[in-house]
This record gives structure tokens, C-alpha cells and sequence, in this order.
């Protein structure tokens, strides 16, 4: 089984409290670290988490409201203060480029490393990554400005051989990788077997789903369907469903009902609006209509 885990470095909306930071996750798979949304402080948080900076090659930004990305500018502040020579990858809305290098060029800062920009795409679900056992996808959420989720999804995983046919047919070393890939083995007399029965299926592909600010959308859950985990914001409660709608973001119930939709396993629920001194309401309103939710707080580590 991969390691595939999601760490939560803000669970604030956009005011910050004493406890509770905006909205940053850390998304690691096999030990690739992938940072999403860079909320202000989420350099503190890495730090806290005891992250090596060293590892983040990847940042995913979700739209251009500041407490997604505020923390930006002060981590590749200290990206490059650290040392650092290895490129950067940035996802993000095309004005990340704008701003970024505004803040560069006024602050006389000249890196040691190249960033390379990777545009969003609002309209449709995009790869936007790719490595050997990992996808990872934009999708359009619908909230005040142009804002995407990002779906982490693993690869098909090989399938396994059995070890009792191993000697049964003499296989050679040689064959091993195209018989986890699906292919039928000819033994010494000619004879075809089969691959279902050299081999059984390999580990189920696992997901996991960030959604950012958005108010409830019908069209989400055709991007995420059958997700193991799914992070869904939810900055207010039910009896807020009015100022909720205005400000184009969920509710307890929106997200519960996205997590329904998409045939989801578990519910993560975080970007609570300042508002909420404690957060256990949120989470029981929430389970009161999808059962296995999470409450995101600092710190937590999920494994998906
Ligand atoms: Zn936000
Ligand atoms: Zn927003």
C-alpha cells in the first residue's frame, strides 16, 4: 500500500483566529509532498509539522483570494534565503505570475531558482500532473471569482502474482512486469494461461479531493465520484445558509451533500468563518446528514 496522507496546516476562512490559521494542506504520496493553498502563516505551520522545505516542489493554488495564497511570497522568501536551486512548480490562476513578480521586483529579491508557472484552466477537469503512480486533476468550483479544486488520484496499481503458480509454470524472471500489467503467459508445452489465473487484483486506487471555496454545485461531484477522502470547505452553519450564499460559500449541509453525491468514503470539513469559537458544532450539524465527517484542525494528519 502507498503512503498517501493529507496534513492540515490551516482551517481558518479569510480572519484568522488565535488557534486557527487559513487555508493551507500538505498532500504527500509516497513521501512527494505536494502543498495546497498557501495561506498566510503556512510556512510557520510547515515548520511546525517539522516539513524539510527542501521537499516541496510542487504548490497548487486555488483562486486569488489572499487567504489561499498570501503565504506565497514568504516562503519562496525563505526557499531561497535556505539555499535553495531546485525549480519550483506553481498551479495556480495565470495573475499568480503578476503578483509573485511584483513582489520580487519591489523587494529587489533575485532567486536562485526558477519558478515554472502552470496555468488553470476554470472550465473543464484538467491533468495538470502526472508521475508514475500519481494523477493529479483541476476541476471548476463555483465561488465569487474563477476557483478550482484539485483531485489527487493514484494510477492503476499492478496486479499481483500468485506465488503458488510461480513454479506451477516456470515462469522466468523476465516475464514477471508484463504479467502484473494484465498479460497471459504461453508455458513450455504451448499451452495460454490466463492472467486471472496467475494473478488477483492489485491495491484499489485511492483519492483524495481539496475543494476550496465554493458555494454548492451540482456539477461537483461528477469530477470527484467514488473519492476515499474529500475536503469540502464549510465556512458557515445551516441557520447562516443566507450570507452563505451571498458570499458564494457552503454551508454544513452543502458539504455533506457533495460528499453524498460523490459517493465519498469520509468528509473532511474545514475554512470555518472566524465566528465559530468552537468548532464541534460544525461537525455535528455535518454528521447529522453524512455520518463519517472529519473536522480539519491544525496539526491533524489524515491517512487517506
Ligand atoms: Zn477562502
Ligand atoms: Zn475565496
Amino acid at each position: 500500500m502507498n503512503e498517501f496522507s493529507v496534513t492540515i496546516l490551516g482551517s481558518s476562512s479569510a480572519i484568522p483566529t488565535s488557534t486557527r490559521f487559513p487555508s493551507a494542506q500538505l498532500v504527500s504520496h509516497n513521501y512527494k509532498l505536494f502543498l495546497v493553498d498557501c495561506g498566510e502563516g503556512a510556512q510557520i505551520q510547515l515548520r511546525k509539522n517539522q516539513i524539510r522545505f527542501s521537499k516541496i516542489h510542487h504548490i497548487f493554488i486555488s483562486h486569488m483570494h489572499g487567504d489561499h495564497f498570501f503565504g506565497l511570497i514568504g516562503l519562496i522568501s525563505t526557499f531561497n534565503l535556505l539555499g535553495r536551486k531546485m525549480g519550483l512548480h506553481i498551479y495556480a490562476p495565470m495573475e499568480i505570475e503578476q503578483v509573485l513578480e511584483n513582489q520580487l521586483h519591489v523587494t529587489q529579491t533575485k532567486l536562485n531558482f526558477a519558478i515554472h508557472y502552470h496555468f488553470l484552466d476554470f472550465n473543464t477537469r484538467s491533468l495538470i500532473f502526472e508521475n508514475k503512480e500519481l494523477e493529479i486533476y483541476s476541476f471548476p468550483l463555483n465561488h465569487s471569482i474563477p476557483t478550482c479544486g484539485f483531485l489527487f488520484k493514484e494510477k492503476a496499481h499492478p496486479r499481483k502474482i500468485k506465488k503458488s503458480v510461480l513454479s506451477k509454470y516456470a515462469i522466468a524472471d523476465s516475464k514477471f512486469e508484463g504479467i502484473k500489467q494484465g498479460d497471459d503467459f504461453i508455458d513450455t508445452e504451448g499451452n495460454l494461461i490466463p492472467n486471472d489465473v496467475l494473478t488477483t487484483a492489485g491495491n484499489p486506487r485511492k483519492s483524495f479531493a481539496y475543494c476550496s471555496d465554493t458555494a454548492y454545485s451540482k456539477t461537483l461531484s461528477s469530477y470527484i465520484k467514488g473519492v476515499d477522502l474529500v475536503y469540502h470547505e464549510c465556512s458557515f452553519m445551516e441557520d447562516m445558509r443566507k450570507t452563505a450564499e451571498e458570499k458564494m460559500h457552503a454551508t454544513t449541509y452543502d458539504a455533506a451533500q457533495v460528499a453524498k453525491e460523490a459517493g465519498a468514503k469520509r468528509l473532511l470539513i474545514g475554512h470555518y468563518s472566524a465566528r465559530y469559537k468552537d468548532i464541534k458544532p460544525i461537525l455535528l450539524e455535518t454528521q447529522s446528514k453524512f455520518a463519517n465527517t472529519l473536522i480539519a484542525i491544525e496539526g491533524l494528519k489524515i491517512e487517506v
